[in-house]
Parts: C-alpha cells; sequence; structure tokens
C-alpha cells in the first residue's frame, strides 16, 4: 500500500508516519528528514538547500522528485510507503504518478490531515525531537514520560529545528495553501482522498487513519 499524508506543517503527519512505521511495517519518505539529513552531510543537494528551507520557502521540484526516486528504489517491491510532506507542488505530484508508474506501483490512499491554521503556530514552536532516534515530542502536548529523557531510546539529547520559529511558520503555510493545497482536486478526481480530524487527539487519529486503511483491505 502506499499512501500519502497531506497537510500544512504542524498537521500531525510526521507523528502519524512514524506510528504506521510501527505499527504495519510501512517505511516513511518524508522529503524533509531526507534534506535535513542533506543540509547536515552537507552534500550538493544539502548546500543548494539550506538557505532555501531556512527561508521556509520550497527547494525545487527536481531535487525532491529526485531523492524520492532514489529512496524508492531501494525499496522491496512489497515494501508499503508513506509519503510525507511530498508532493507538494502540481509538478511534483505528476513527477510522482510517473515515479510510482515506473516502479509498477499504484496510490491508494491520500490522507488530508485537516487542521485549525492558529493552532499549528503553537505545535510547531513547541515541538522537538529526540536527537538520538527522532522520536517527536511536544512541550504540552506530548512531553517525554520521564523527564529529560526519550520514551523510545532512554537518550537525553533533544533538538529543535531552526525553522520552526513563528515567522518561517507563516511562510510555510503561505506555501502549503499556495501550492500544496491546490494538488488535492487530483486526487479527488480518482476517489482516494480521505479526511481526517487532525486536530482531535493524536491517539484519535491513528484510529481513524487505520479505519481508512483496514476499509481498503480486501
Ligand atoms: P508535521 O510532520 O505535519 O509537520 P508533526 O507530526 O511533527 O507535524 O507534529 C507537530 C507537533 O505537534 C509535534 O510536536 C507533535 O508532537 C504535535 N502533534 C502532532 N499531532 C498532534 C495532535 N493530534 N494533537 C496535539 N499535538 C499534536
Ligand atoms: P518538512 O519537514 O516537511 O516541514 O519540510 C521542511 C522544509 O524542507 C520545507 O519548508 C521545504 O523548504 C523543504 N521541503 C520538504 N519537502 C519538500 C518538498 N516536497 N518540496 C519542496 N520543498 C520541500
Amino acid at each position: 500500500m502506499n499512501i500519502i499524508l497531506l497537510g500544512p506543517p504542524g498537521a500531525g503527519k510526521g507523528t502519524q508516519a512514524s506510528r504506521l512505521v510501527e505499527s504495519r511495517g510501512m517505511v516513511q519518505l518524508s522529503t524533509g528528514d531526507m534534506l535535513r539529513a542533506a543540509v547536515k552531510a552537507q552534500t550538493p543537494i544539502g548546500l543548494k538547500a539550506k538557505a532555501v528551507m531556512e527561508a521556509g520557502e520550497l527547494v525545487s521540484d527536481e531535487i525532491v522528485s529526485g531523492i524520492i526516486g532514489e529512496a524508492l528504489d531501494g525499496l522491496g517491491a512489497g515494501t508499503g510507503v508513506i509519503f510525507d510532506g511530498y508532493p507538494r507542488t502540481e509538478a511534483q505530484a505528476h513527477s510522482l504518478d510517473a515515479i510510482l508508474a515506473d516502479r509498477g506501483r499504484t496510490l491508494d490512499h491520500v490522507i488530508e490531515l485537516d487542521v485549525d491554521e492558529d493552532a499549528l503556530v503553537e505545535r510547531i514552536t513547541g515541538r522537538f525531537t529526540c536527537a538520538s532516534c527522532g522520536e517527536g515530542y511536544h512541550d504540552s502536548f506530548k512531553q517525554p514520560k520521564v523527564e529529560g529523557e526519550c520514551d523510545k531510546c532512554h537518550g537525553h539529547e533533544f533538538k529543535r529545528r531552526p525553522d520552526d520559529n513563528e515567522e518561517t511558520v507563516r511562510t510555510r503555510m503561505a506555501e502549503y495553501r499556495a501550492k500544496t493545497a491546490p494538488i488535492l482536486p487530483i486526487y479527488e478526481a480518482r476517489g482516494i482522498v480521505s479526511r481526517v480530524d487532525g486536530m482531535a487527539d493524536m491517539d484519535d487519529v491513528t484510529a481513524a487513519i487505520a479505519a481508512i486503511l483496514d476499509s481498503s483491505k480486501s
């Protein structure tokens, strides 16, 4: 099964994708994570992407579609994929069609996380992750069970993204509204879009997504 999690920054895509990885053995392909790794490793792609990401703007379609194609080539044919943060433009949506077709894959679901934009600034500015395993946390909504210790790997170092500040968040939301939301009709025309209330509790969002995925099992 191949699915897209769609929603503005802070909607909960990464949170829900990592739950699907654990519960269903799917693979999460997050272009944001891959680009951050490239920036950290100072690869040619990372060097090109760094300033664009810091400004909250979109990296070029060619770069992100290239890294998605390469990532898919590293996966077994039967591995289910969750696209998180990709596609983000109409050109990327068309590239994804070609990338999937070339590899004999089909797109089963586009799950849109429906959220209230005003709440997203709080979600994003309170977000932090474990520096070792990447588990996601939030200052108000999901603190580690033991203060200062990751629930998952028991690491003690946490980090915050440089682009998770209010000013950049506003740019990222504007980019979402202008370039990403308009791709929904492409998938609506195929009858594969489901909407989930992304403002609900994390566990309720997880359950709603599970119900959608299970409804299509034969
Ligand atoms: P995205 O990947 O869409 O940018 P994240 O999954 O990183 O968003 O979520 C952003 C922040 O909001 C994280 O700190 C996460 O812990 C928190 N969060 C995610 N889903 C919910 C939810 N349903 N309710 C409250 N907080 C949430
Ligand atoms: P994310 O982790 O999804 O919030 O992405 C962080 C940043 O990486 C974005 O603000 C963009 O600068 C860049 N980025 C991630 N995915 C894409 C994409 N599909 N297209 C263009 N830019 C992207």
